[in-house]
């Protein structure tokens, strides 16, 4: 517990004494901890990026500019650093304008499978890259009360998340599968992975800003580490709830539970 003390002096039956106001000021010195450790977390995941960027362009200034193979390996590593920075900075905002409530949510009848197709067209290409085999199930006619953008943001970053870390397992198979349905009065976005899986004690922590299991890994696979914390946001923004099951070595669940609006048969 922290206090901030003030004392005044006061006059009481002629004797000088004085008073001493204790406030409290706990929740102020928590606050602040979190504002600088985010500010240092921040400045160093920007740092990493712009270290790597500035490396390479210093070697290639002093490099045989006719040895094209190595020319172009450097420009690749200094095109994808720099498109992360610009992630990061997009979903840093992102995740400000999330936290401070200015996030403006069209909210509107929402169809699940729209947002289920549009999800599978964007990361078509990244699994056909990566080697990874996505299969869909999508329910027809689940309305649920939402932001089309806001949930399409949202299942993507679940998927991308499935996809990258079931690309890197050794064995197995390597199948996502994305999926939507109601059950109940709930709405689901379930996306099953056959990935490297969640050690349990990490699973308290991955919805924290900046949070990963392995920050290299993370960062080689171009992650800005803020993918589940803006999930988590956007979760709560419309009444969902965010569950995840885990076995580590083999596969991951993450489902977006949202009251159901109606079904559509
Ligand atoms: P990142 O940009 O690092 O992927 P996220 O916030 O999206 O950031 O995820 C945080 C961390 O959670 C990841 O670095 C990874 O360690 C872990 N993680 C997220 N999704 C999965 C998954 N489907 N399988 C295994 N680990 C995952």
């Amino acid at each position: 517990e922290y206090y901030d003390c003030e004392m005044i002096p006061v006059s009481y039956a002629d004797e000088n004494r004085v008073l001493l106001i204790l406030r409290n000021i706990t929740k102020e010195k928590q606050l602040e901890a979190i504002r600088r450790e985010f500010v240092s977390d921040v400045s160093h995941e920007l740092r990493t990026p712009l270290t790597s960027i500035h490396g390479y362009a210093e070697t290639l200034l002093n490099h045989d500019l006719n040895d094209t193979e190595t020319v172009q390996r450097f420009l690749s590593i200094i095109e994808k650093e720099s498109a992360r920075m610009t992630r990061l900075i997009n979903d840093l905002l992102d995740v400000e304008k999330l936290e401070s409530g200015d996030a403006q949510f069209n909210i509107e009848d929402i169809e699940l499978s729209e947002v289920g197709e549009y999800v599978l067209r964007i990361v078509g290409p990244l699994a056909r890259e990566l080697d990874v085999e996505v299969k869909e199930d999508f329910e027809k006619g689940v309305f649920i009360e939402g932001d089309f953008d806001r949930l399409v943001q949202l299942m993507l970053n679940l998927a991308d998340n499935a996809i990258k870390y079931t690309s890197i397992k050794e064995h197995g198979p390597k199948e996502v599968w994305l999926r939507i349905y109601a059950l109940a009065n709930y709405a689901f976005i379930e996306i099953e992975d056959t990935g490297i899986g969640i050690p349990e004690e990490s699973r308290k922590r991955i919805f924290e800003r900046f949070f990963r299991v392995d920050k290299a890994r993370s960062r080689k696979m171009g992650g800005t580490g803020l993918g589940l914390a803006i999930v988590r946001f956007i979760a709560d923004k419309l009444n969902g709830k965010v569950e995840l099951e885990s076995e580590y070595g083999s596969g991951t669940t993450f489902r977006v539970k949202f009251p159901l609006k109606k079904v559509i048969r």
